[in-house]
């Protein structure tokens, strides 16, 4: 048995009222719990197996599957479910969490990070906190973006850069080598120094350009690919939403 503070990346229906939810725990990484009963109206679990809820879980170890036998919320984050948009932007970071992490593998600062920018969304621009957690995430994992000296021949550029989805940027001598690399102005580039490295609370108060967002978001989106496996599938839905 055991005790933790959790939050819910996906849960899928088993049988006729039970749901198996995948949690993303601060002291067990991720897993994956039989919560019984929990699809029924009056069910105690109802509401702490909600997609995205953040809360306090006991849970019992089980052969394959945990069972999840009592919750408390901390966060219940309605207002995302209840917005097609920010439930879309939520979905995508969550299936991120999901995708990149190993199971039973805690990582304390993924979990921070996930947790700060599911809060975030009350935020004018939360989509600039999707931006931050795809790129701290990437660190995290072992991904930093290399984003002073060139990917290739490590000089320092100084001419106008391309980002290539290895992870970091190149200079003009070197970018013939890398075709599918991306243009990247000097105000894409900064941002996503501030992305990566300012402290959480001041992301809200820069107001990069449209123009900025777009460049930063077709960059990011080629690097985040290039260490899948297989596409996500929250990003069909972002795309039907025209939020991407
Ligand atoms: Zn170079």
């Amino acid at each position: 048995m055991y005790k933790t503070e959790g939050i819910v990346l996906r849960t899928r229906n088993l049988g006729e009222a039970d749901k198996v939810v995948t949690l993303y725990t601060k002291t067990h990484g991720k897993v994956a719990a039989a919560a019984r009963g929990s699809r029924r109206v009056r069910n105690r679990l109802l509401g702490v197996t909600q997609i995205f809820t953040h809360g306090r879980y006991l849970l019992f170890e089980g052969k394959s599957l945990d069972s999840l036998s009592q919750g408390e919320i901390l966060h219940s984050f309605q207002p995302l479910r209840d917005d097609l948009d920010t439930m879309a932007q939520a979905m995508y970071i969550t299936e991120l969490v999901d995708v990149f992490v190993e199971e039973s593998e805690p990582h304390v600062e993924i979990f921070h990070l996930l947790l700060q920018t599911l809060q975030s969304h009350t935020e004018d621009l939360f989509v600039l906190a999707v931006r931050a957690f795809e790129l701290r995430l990437m660190a995290h994992l072992g991904y930093q973006p290399q984003l002073e000296l060139c990917l290739n021949c490590g000089c320092m550029p100084e001419q106008e850069l391309v980002f290539s989805r290895e992870g970091g940027i190149l200079c003009s001598d070197c970018r013939t080598e890398y075709p599918q690399a991306l243009p990247l102005s000097r105000g894409t580039w900064q941002l996503m120094q501030r992305l990566l490295f300012s402290d959480w609370r001041r992301l809200f108060v820069l107001r990069p350009s449209p123009q900025h967002l777009q460049e930063l978001q077709a960059c990011l989106r080629q690097y985040i690919d290039f260490r899948l496996e297989r596409p996500l599938r929250s990003l069909g839905f972002l795309t039907d939403l025209q939020v991407f």
